[in-house]
């Protein structure tokens, strides 16, 4: 057992079973042993890669879709460009490089980095310090005033967030929690009392052992988007791996060193993440109105990547092969190019989304 796991033991013991996402929060976000909090988690040391790290064009496009949406919604004046869960700090970079090519929208922005781990605040502070722009952070979205149009970036952020699973029993939904077996060893185990919820309608029939994951942070933040959304204009884009729709099953998983590992094992050490269900954001986002989830490649094909790459590979021949092999990551179907989707969320008058 590392230290996190013992601690998270401790608790157990002394406070009963937790929730999963309890033990998620506890894995990702403890501020001692935390896997954001405390080591370098994303990047080719890390954990796992993902999609600004691999090529500047992902946040490039980023960044002139949020601008696109502003000139097609009218130019609202002040308006505020947030992401969600930074990183290392490279699609903002990307995005706010690309952005000069726009000043009236560039210029006007305020910019809101929302990161909860300290360790990835600072490595995106020294990463934007050239950046030119005045920038601010906040824990949490919770924490903006909602009283601008607000362009919302986030990619891989809704997976991270904490979610809760139940089991389909003879007695009903049961909660998997996280609690300790005879050997003191976390485990799970099933709550004995059925829990008061009742799934969303899906596709095929829960059947006895069927799991329903719920994500009451994700549906919680998406609310607040929605409405802020509603009441100023703006648009959110969301990139993440999910499903639209999707009959029951789970989707939890902890990946270590670029390799699946157990849940419970060495807590704080693998980054957890689960599958996002669109179809519930997007019920949830109401009155604001969803876009999508469409395939990442279709979404990046849509915005114009491949005549980026063909730029950038005109200018710096040397690179041509490097931009090849990053587009080619971001847009193939082994690897990212239909697994991750693209999700939008705008004001229900808005005017059509671009690559939607
Ligand atoms: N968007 C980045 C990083 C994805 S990893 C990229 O594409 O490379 C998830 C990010 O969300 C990390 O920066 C993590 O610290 C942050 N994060 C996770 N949960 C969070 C929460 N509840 N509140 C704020 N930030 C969170």
């Amino acid at each position: 057992m590392n230290a996190l796991a013992e601690r998270i033991a401790r608790s157990i013991a002394g406070n009963g079973p937790l929730t999963i996402a309890t033990f998620m929060t506890m894995a990702l976000h403890d501020p001692y042993f935390g896997f954001y909090a405390v080591r370098e988690s994303i990047g080719a040391q890390g954990a796992f890669t993902t999609a600004p790290e691999i090529s500047q064009i992902f946040g490039e496009l980023m960044g002139l879709w949020c601008a696109q949406v502003w000139c097609d919604q009218g130019r609202p004046a002040h308006p505020r460009l947030v992401e969600l869960g930074p990183g290392r700090g490279t699609l903002m970079a990307d995005a706010l490089r690309a952005l000069r090519v726009m000043p009236e929208f560039c210029d006007s922005l305020e910019i809101v980095l929302v990161e909860a781990s300290p360790v990835l605040e600072a490595m995106q502070r020294e990463r934007l310090a050239t950046c030119g722009v005045a920038l601010r952070w906040v824990k949490s979205l919770s924490d903006i005033e909602p009283d601008r149009p607000l362009f919302l970036i986030a990619n891989e952020f809704l997976d991270a967030l904490p979610i809760r699973q139940f089991v389909r029993t003879e007695r009903g939904w049961c909660e998997r929690m996280v609690t300790l077996d005879t050997s003191g060893e976390l485990a799970f185990a099933l709550s004995p009392f059925a829990a008061a919820i009742q799934p969303p309608p899906r596709r095929g029939d829960a059947d006895l052992g069927a799991v329903f994951e719920l994500a009451p942070a994700a549906l919680a933040l998406v609310e607040d988007v929605g409405r802020m959304l509603t009441a100023e204009g703006g648009a959110a884009l969301f990139v993440d791996y999910g499903y639209a729709d999707q009959g029951f099953g789970e989707t939890l998983q902890a990946v270590r060193h670029h390799q699946r590992a157990g849940i419970l094992d060495a807590p704080g050490e693998s980054d957890l993440s689960a599958h996002v269900d669109f179809a519930s954001l997007a019920r949830n986002a109401a009155p604001a109105s969803a876009h999508g989830p469409v395939s990442q490649q279709a979404f990046l094909r849509q915005l114009g990547i491949a005549a980026r790459a063909e730029q950038l590979a005109a200018r710096n021949p040397d690179a041509a092969s490097e931009v090849a092999a990053g587009v080619a990551r971001l847009l193939n179907p082994e690897s990212m190019g239909t697994l991750f989707k693209v999700f939008a969320l705008a004001p229900g008058n808005a005017p059509p989304l671009p690559g939607f």
